[in-house]
């Protein structure tokens, strides 16, 4: 009777492992995603190239920028290739180039996706003297792409000025710090900003403290991660509006800072960011398959900076998000019969946007709890309830600063009735 209880726990166990180790990635995912060790990157070389006569030249000397060749087909026809950092790799193909001509011309050119088909609406952005490269400046291009979506035609009036053509508008490391300066949420009293740790090629990864509570005082905990995935800006865009609505004046922020800790990770994939890749970190990895493993520097560094809340009696993780895009608005919440502690914040959460937000559509799909993705990790390490917040690629600015201030107002209201609710 014992050996047979101890065999079927030792069988439950075995099988429990079993589940997740063989858990192999989502149906959008290349092969062998879950294996998170180093592998290896194909250099994108930075240089400048003309093609022409008259010239027309193609840079990629910056950060953020993807290009890896160009060639002229005719007079008027030339061709940009974008590669990945390396292959397989899911359909996000970011490009980002500098585009000029040594005389007043028009010139059409060809995207086209190596290990991928078009995905992002090209942007066409025209620094102003300062050099600056602004938010709001960014133009969507009209384009055609061919039957098999792997080539993308623009055209172009082209100067002796450089534009910048691009998937996204260009948001890299240094632009971060520039996005919290300008939104007024770093330089404030309750915000506390500091180096959690270092990407593989030692670039800073921030996090933000928002709290007006005092380092004695027990309070809960929301957590923030974003940019995993360098190409998806929408979702990155979406959580700085959050953080702007946390550290706003608003009478519902300062209660909820008054009240809450909020530790925001918004850039966790820095090197990726600044080196143009489709998704992987300087590593070739899908960080977002590696919060089980922790093969990743740029993982442990989150996961260090929050696992000594675990148990903890005067910080209680309570909830966390995590940003990302894709091609609409849509909710992976944990499967509403997993029972979390809070349990179905997400859902009643979900039902606050949509009443909100009426005119903009949402998808919601529930998950188990076994990819070694960050909302899992926060489950199973913290026992609480988080969320995959996908934004939709093409969200126009106005609409996303408006459903990402309104979601935000909705969580700190949600949040501050549950902890009331709970409070020990
Ligand atoms: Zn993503």
């Amino acid at each position: 009777m014992r050996y047979a209880l101890i065999l079927a726990s030792l069988l439950l166990v075995i099988s429990a492992c079993k589940s997740t180790e063989e858990f192999s990635g989502f149906s959008y995912d290349p092969p062998d995603v879950t294996d998170t060790t180093d592998k290896e990157l194909i250099p994108q070389y930075e240089r400048v190239i003309g093609a022409g006569s008259p010239k027309v030249w193609v840079s990629n000397e910056f950060e953020g920028a993807r290009f890896n060749d160009f060639y002229m087909i005719n007079d008027s026809l030339f061709e940009v290739y974008i590669k990945p950092e390396n292959a397989p790799i899911n359909n996000s193909p970011w490009f980002a180039f500098k585009v000029w001509s040594d005389t007043v011309r028009s010139a059409k050119i060809k995207i086209n996706y190596q290990d991928a088909t078009h995905r992002y609406v090209p942007k066409l952005h025209r620094p102003d003297s300062s050099g600056e490269v602004h938010l709001d400046d960014y133009e969507s291009l009209d384009f055609k792409y061919d039957s098999t979506k792997s080539v993308a035609i623009i055209e172009l009036e082209l100067s002796k000025t450089p534009v910048l053509v691009s998937a996204q508008p260009l948001q890299t490391t240094k632009e971060l710090t520039v996005e919290l300066k300008k939104r007024d949420i770093t330089g404030r009293d309750f915000v506390n900003m500091r180096k959690a740790g270092l990407s593989k090629q030692g670039r800073e990864i921030i996090e933000l403290e928002i709290t007006e509570v005092d380092s004695g005082q027990t309070a809960p905990v929301l957590a923030i991660v974003g940019r995993q995935h360098p190409p998806e800006v929408t979702g990155y865009l979406a959580s700085l509006f959050f953080l702007e609505e946390l550290a706003s004046e608003s009478a519902l922020a300062r209660n909820f800072r008054n009240t809450f800790v909020v530790k925001a990770f918004p850039l966790v994939n820095p090197d990726g960011t600044d080196m143009g890749h489709w998704r992987h970190n300087a590593g070739g990895v899908d960080l977002n398959r590696d919060w089980k493993n922790f093969n990743q520097p740029e993982t442990k560094v989150v996961r260090d900076a929050l696992l000594w809340m675990k148990g903890h009696n005067k910080r209680i993780m309570f909830y966390a998000i995590d940003f990302h895009s894709t091609n609409e608005n849509l909710f992976y919440p944990i499967n509403e019969e997993v029972k979390t502690d809070p349990d179905n914040i997400t859902q009643n959460w979900i039902k606050m946007i949509m009443k909100d937000n009426e005119n903009i559509d949402f998808t919601v799909e529930e998950f188990d709890t076994s990819s070694p993705i960050a909302k899992n990790w926060f489950y199973h390490t913290f026992g609480i309830d988080a969320v995959t917040y996908e934004v939709d690629d093409q969200l126009q600015m106005n609409e996303l600063e408006e459903v990402s201030r309104s979601a935000a107002r909705s969580l700190m209201q949600l949040l501050l009735e549950e902890w009331k609710a709970k409070k020990p």
